[in-house]
């Protein structure tokens, strides 16, 4: 049997507790929140904000899975649908125990927004199934997938909703559930998922794809900000498949990666660390650490010199409680959330620059997308194409949403709810939607 490997870009529910989440920081309400802001800097009215604030869809669903031992556990799972008048919905699906419906309905506004930012013809989504996939086997976890797609199928397709990988999901669970569609609907759909495995019509550089496209974001950083990457000091929180790789890349350019984070603890050295060793003594749940003796905490991690600190695990680990502390000279946010939004404002104050997830992670769907036109085109891209309009998008929604933050007088995480909302308000309103 093949060993199944794990997505790591993920911590454990044990592992969140020791990077600072606090319960009451609910990321509906931190995107309710900024999603008003950025309303009434457009002057838009109350009712785009209205309509905006919740998915337009939300499905909640109990699927019944044979465990190995012969059982049925019934797994809870969610799909929010965000909006969907700029084209069909797009969000990966996470398998976390931690899910909730208002985080699956936050992460899905945040797809929209992504896609808005990043000029892509889709609305948002994404789903969400409370499970703990690392004690489940490699066959409970397909019966689970496999039943996740039965329970959603009305809802999602090809040219309706598409979803993608996200925490503890990855291109094996991704042909699962295109079998799955596929039998359901009787025909061959490669367009109906997206973070396939290239033989069934996955994108060459998809794997890579948030990871380079956070690359791609620090690039413009440093050229903004006049800081060669070269000698800069970075702490990358999180060493799965967005840390891992980003760790990497940036050692190769010359970048000290003075501190890197897995699920049970962090390594922080000021003189930089061996990454391409650690990355090779990785286990197949990405974790490192155990191997060490001077470990200390993710939360410990968030608060050591460097001049960028990189969140690429979970969200809500930069709060009001620890922001004061950070010693970096910006933040990038390669997770979904990382930062709650009175953190931002603190660091703001303090004149360190968050550099926002909406914008920074966006790789993922950017590629995605490429995924997508490839399996309408029937038609395969190199991965050297792929990358170069990956940073060509990347490039052009970083100089919009800072030319916002500029033209307003605000922070980049505002102005990329600006940028992110206007495609939608626009689309909804010309479907006469709203006013
Ligand atoms: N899960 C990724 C995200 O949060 C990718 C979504 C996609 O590719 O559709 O952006």
């Amino acid at each position: 049997m093949r060993c199944y490997k794990l997505s790591t870009n993920v911590q454990t529910a044990e592992a969140k507790k020791t990077t600072g989440q606090h319960p009451k920081d609910n990321p509906q309400e931190e995107f309710k929140l900024i999603l008003k802001e950025a309303v009434d800097i457009l002057g838009y009215s109350e009712e785009v904000y209205d309509f905006l604030k919740e998915p337009m869809r939300f499905l909640e669903v109990n699927i019944p899975v044979k465990m190995d031992n012969g059982q049925t556990q019934v797994f809870k799972g969610y799909r929010a649908q965000h909006n969907d008048a700029n084209g069909p919905t797009k969000g990966g699906i996470r398998f976390h125990p931690d899910v909730t419906a208002d985080e699956v309905k936050a992460l899905a506004g945040w797809m929209s927004l992504k896609c808005g930012i990043t000029g892509l013809p889709y609305g948002g989504a994404k789903g969400g199934i409370i499970c703990e996939p690392r004690s489940m086997s490699m066959n409970e976890l397909e019966r689970l997938s496999r039943g996740y797609v039965r329970a959603v199928s009305q809802l999602v397709g090809p040219t309706k909703d598409i979803p993608a990988p996200d925490m503890y999901t990855n291109s094996q669970i991704m042909a699962w559930m295109l079998d799955e569609y596929d039998h359901i609907r009787e025909f061959d759909s490669p367009g109906f998922i997206t973070g396939k495995p290239l033989v069934l019509g996955g994108s060459e550089g998809r794997e890579t794809a948030t990871s380079k496209g956070v690359l791609y974001t620090l690039q413009m950083v440093s050229e903004l900000k006049g800081m060669p990457l070269e000698g800069m000091k970075v702490i990358v929180q999180g060493f799965g498949n967005v840390g891992g790789y980003l760790a990497y890349y940036l050692h190769e350019l010359g970048v000290k990666v003075v501190g890197i984070s897995d699920a049970l603890g962090a390594i922080y050295d000021p003189e930089g660390l061996n990454i391409p060793d650690l990355l090779s003594r990785r286990d197949s749940y990405g974790i490192v650490t155990a191997q060490f003796e001077n470990v200390i905490t993710n939360e410990a991690l968030i608060e050591q010199e460097c001049d960028v600190l990189i969140p690429a695990a979970v969200g809500g680990v930069i709060t009001t409680e620890n922001a004061d502390r950070l010693k970096c000279k910006f933040v990038v946010e390669a997770a979904n959330g990382p930062t709650t939004r009175d953190a931002i404002q603190m660091l703001d104050e303090r004149g360190v620059l968050v550099v926002p997830d909406i914008l920074a992670n966006s790789g993922g769907v950017i590629v995605s997308y490429f995924e997508w036109c490839q399996n309408n085109q029937g038609y395969y891209w190199t991965k050297e194409l792929v990358e170069e309009r990956l940073k060509e998008k990347i490039h052009a929604s970083f100089l919009n949403v800072q030319n916002t933050a500029e033209q307003f007088g605000i922070n980049m995480k505002t102005a990329a709810y600006v940028e992110g909302i206007r495609k939608i308000a626009e689309a909804s309103g010309l479907r006469g939607w709203i006013n």
